[in-house]
């Protein structure tokens, strides 16, 4: 069989795209979570010094996307975009951990489940586990 699938083949989510480019590696999600996300590093973030390097001198930075812009405005107008609001969502949910990987391998404690019978004299259903 040749080629089927001509359209749709494109999919039109930047962010995912620019996720999995390296040249210009991005901070990972859980990077974010875990120590950008927290006050006293956000505000370190968001009030840098100026830098000569970066786009906008390193002004404007948004910290969820882990990204600069070169005026304000464009900061602004990234705040209400799609892009941004998607990641916020992603941010929102936990990080992948190192445990969780583990308990994916079979390698983590796992936590016994309590009695059936202990269940019925609390009044939970046996059917929902
Ligand atoms: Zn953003």
């Amino acid at each position: 069989m040749g080629r089927l699938r001509r359209s749709r083949a494109h999919h039109a989510r930047r962010d995912v795209h620019r996720a999995s480019r390296t040249r210009v590696r991005g901070r990972d999600l859980d990077q974010i979570q875990m120590i950008d996300l927290d006050p006293k590093n956000r505000a370190a973030l968001e009030t840098q010094a100026l830098d000569y390097e970066k786009p906008g001198l390193g002004q404007h930075y948004c910290v969820e996307c882990a990204k600069y812009y070169e005026t304000d405005v464009a900061l602004q107008s990234h705040w209400r975009s799609k892009v941004h609001k998607r990641r916020c969502k992603q941010l929102r949910e936990p990080a992948y951990t190192i445990e969780e990987s583990e308990r994916a391998a079979g390698l983590g404690r796992e936590v016994k489940p309590p009695p059936v019978a202990a269940l019925m004299e609390t009044g939970d259903s046996v059917a929902a586990i």
